[in-house]
């Protein structure tokens, strides 16, 4: 397949002669239809599978489909990632398609001061959030004002949920969920899907594709 074969936007199919990728990897073929579609996703598939951009390229379209951000709403898009250095991975390859669609993406993670990423969050007009669950619920019980808001939450991705749970964060992540409105599109990406993830990803997901790689 072809990347001209999948009706995408132009601004997203310039950034692929830029960076050069010329054609699809097998994730992005299956499952960039399915995301288009507004259905939820399970992509069994690892890394180094491009499975960033196979949420990342919906993710732009979906974003445009929206009605413009004001200046006190939050983000559109919520990315929830293990780790920071894998936040920072995500970011790292979404930026030049997001830019292209003049769109704006931020990370928050431990470690840096919560009071750095408060400030950026509250300057606002952020189209997409990369966060670990461990400083998002921090974010979300942080006392100075209500710093973020999840309100215009309709797109979810839980990247490398299999990590996420080894690393015990289910209970963050299920009560973020908790936090987003029920009628979002979501989407789930994991190396592996071990049994127990089963009860993760019925909270998580209605009525998902399975793309398995
Ligand atoms: P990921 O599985 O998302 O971590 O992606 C692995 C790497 O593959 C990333 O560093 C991307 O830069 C690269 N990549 C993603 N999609 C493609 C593609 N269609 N063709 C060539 N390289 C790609």
């Amino acid at each position: 397949r072809k990347w001209a074969q999948m009706g995408l936007l132009q601004q997203t199919m310039d950034v692929f002669d830029d960076v050069g990728y010329e054609k699809p990897t097998s994730i992005q073929c299956q499952a960039i239809p399915i995301a288009e579609s507004g259905m939820d996703l399970i992509g069994v598939a690892k890394t180094g599978s491009g499975k960033t951009l196979a949420f990342g390229i919906p993710m732009i379209r979906h974003v445009l489909d929206q009605r413009p951000l004001k200046s006190a709403d939050g983000p559109i898009v919520l990315i929830l990632a293990p780790t920071r250095e894998l936040s920072l991975q995500i970011v790292a390859e979404l930026k030049p398609f997001l830019k292209a669609s003049n769109l704006k993406i931020a990370c928050a993670y431990g470690g840096p001061p919560i009071s750095e990423q408060i400030a950026m969050i509250k300057r606002g007009g952020i189209h997409v959030l990369c966060a670990t669950p461990g400083r998002l619920i921090d974010l979300l019980q942080s006392n100075s004002g209500r710093v973020l808001s999840f309100k215009r939450i309709t797109y979810v991705v839980l990247d490398e949920a299999d990590r996420m749970f080894d690393m015990g964060f289910e209970p963050q992540v299920m009560k973020i969920l908790a936090n987003i409105r029920p009628d979002r599109q979501a989407i789930l990406f994991s190396a592996t899907f071990p049994k127990n993830m089963a009860a993760l990803a019925r909270k998580a997901l209605t009525k998902p594709a399975e793309v398995i790689i």
